[in-house]
């Protein structure tokens, strides 16, 4: 989905991938933040044709049905309010599948543990009435680039239809189809978890042409696609008048959470943050510390760095982590230990570096984009189940290092962590299924960390560990 703004700095044309954080604009090479994406961002999608070609083509189209006539001149562009929600579903399901052997025909039920994944894009109505019979905007948003939804785009001739169903509706029915498809007869399913990871919710306003119509007996509203240019259905018995009689819509009381760009450069040292487009925080390697934007300022954030032994002869990436300190709440008490989570999940390794505190359950979870939604919960597994040695290094002389952005916020790696709780389950352990059944996470603590990691081949390794990720599966911000 693409989105355009205009450059502050000259007021040029920019176009954006909905995903970035950060822009470039191609006219004065400046570089800025999109600062105010985490509210609830309103964007339209402006229609097609103008309203003399809507006319034009639409007498064209209606006298070749000598059924239905237009009336001359009533005709209205309507926009619609649809809820969007974007992410990434993991749904973990521990049971007993069914199977029957080829060769005996003998009936078998066997453990079985699977993850399903899928990148979720949804649209709904975010109006009540009326039926302008589009349910969905289905892939439109991928055809054209959407706008910021701004008064100041309108003439002020429009009708804009209220978004009643409210942001808590639209997540409650988003939830409802998260893993629509995903059910499956021959698995008898004793543990199940369905996580939206990375979930962005937005208003898409949609525009409609409404046109009156008349037919021998009846009148009417002939509802158009203004995007796709396709006639969705007539309303009978309504007129313009009436319809927008019916409208309470009033677009001076809508809160416009609008977004601003900010100019890209550290506030205490005033030198530009590297460029990486996708990352939610970026680090001045000029003054070594690290922001987070929020509302159109920057906030300084904690993070750690991985020291890499000495012998290490390739050229070092610094891919970031969220390292989250949780504790886990199960029906039957609280796991408040590695040590009791190892009794649980033996594949967790004992941790030997006995700093004080340790001994507290701990999850690192891959912030770094990712394309292949399983290999993000493939990667974090390994690194809970054997996190790297954890030597700090000094945050001294990064001038000439390369830090990958962190594409997972930081409220998600909670999520993610309840994904990678699960994966750890192995799948005969009856106990660990039971027990996990209805535990829920709560973290204690998170900070970003850093880890060093080289190319070797396909791979990208983890310097201290060897822990690797397929580097096509990598989106790497710079080379
Ligand atoms: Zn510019
Ligand atoms: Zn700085």
């Amino acid at each position: 989905m693409q989105i355009k703004v205009d450059c502050p700095q000259c007021g040029g044309d920019i176009f954006f991938d909905e995903e970035l954080e950060m822009v470039r604009c191609e006219y004065c090479d400046s570089t800025n933040l999109i600062s105010g994406k985490s509210g609830v961002p309103l964007f339209m999608l402006p229609p097609r044709w103008t309203e003399a070609e809507c006319c034009h083509r639409l007498s064209i189209l209606l006298g070749s049905k000598k059924s239905l006539r237009m009336n001359k001149d009533q005709l209205k562009l309507v926009y619609a309010p649809y809820w969007r929600t974007k992410g990434m579903v993991f749904h973990w399901a521990l049971g007993k599948r069914h199977s029957v052997s080829e060769k005996t025909g003998a009936r078998s039920w066997d453990d079985a543990k699977e993850l399903k994944t899928r990148n979720f894009d949804f649209s709904f109505p975010a109006y009540r009435e009326p039926d302008l019979g589009l349910d969905t905007l289905g892939i439109r948003t991928a055809a054209l680039p959407l706008q910021l939804f701004h008064h100041s785009r309108l003439s002020g001739t429009e009708i804009v239809l209220p978004a009643e169903v409210s942001l808590q509706e639209a997540i409650e029915h988003s939830n409802g189809f998260l893993t629509f498809g995903f059910s499956d007869r021959s698995l008898k399913v004793e543990l199940e978890d369905t996580q939206l990871v990375g979930e962005v919710y937005s208003i898409v306003y949609f525009p409609f042409w409404l046109l009156e119509v008349v037919a021998r007996d009846k009148s009417g509203l002939l509802i158009i696609d203004g995007v796709a240019n396709r006639i969705k259905r007539t309303i009978w018995e309504q007129d313009l008048s009436s319809f927008i009689e019916s409208q309470s819509s009033d677009i001076s009381t809508t809160d416009f959470g609008t977004l601003n760009l900010v100019p890209c450069t550290c506030p205490v040292c005033g030198w530009d943050l590297p460029f990486t487009p996708e990352s939610k925080n970026h680090i001045c390697t000029t003054c070594t510390r690290a922001w987070a934007e929020k509302n159109g300022s920057y906030t300084e954030m904690d993070y750690q760095l991985i020291a890499v032994q000495s012998d290490c002869e390739h050229a070092i990436r610094y891919m970031p982590f969220w390292n989250l300190k949780a504790q886990i709440h199960t029906p039957k008490g609280v796991l408040k230990t590695q040590t009791d989570l190892r009794k649980l999940l033996p594949a967790i390794k004992a941790r030997q570096d006995g700093k004080m505190g340790s001994d507290s359950i701990q999850f690192l979870i891959p912030a770094f984009k990712i394309k292949d939604i399983k290999s993000i919960s493939k990667l974090a597994t390994v690194f809970c189940l054997r996190p790297p040695e954890q030597r700090v290094r000094a945050k001294e002389r990064l001038e000439k290092e390369k830090f990958e952005g962190v594409y997972l916020a930081r409220e998600e790696a909670e999520d993610m962590a309840q994904v990678v709780l699960i994966s750890m389950v192995p799948k005969y352990h009856r106990r660990a299924r039971k027990l996990l059944k209805d535990a829920r996470l709560k973290s204690s603590s998170i900070q970003l960390v850093y880890y060093p990691f080289y190319r070797k081949g396909l791979y990208l390794r983890e310097a201290n560990s060897n822990h690797s990720i397929q580097h096509g599966t990598v989106v790497l911000s710079s080379d």
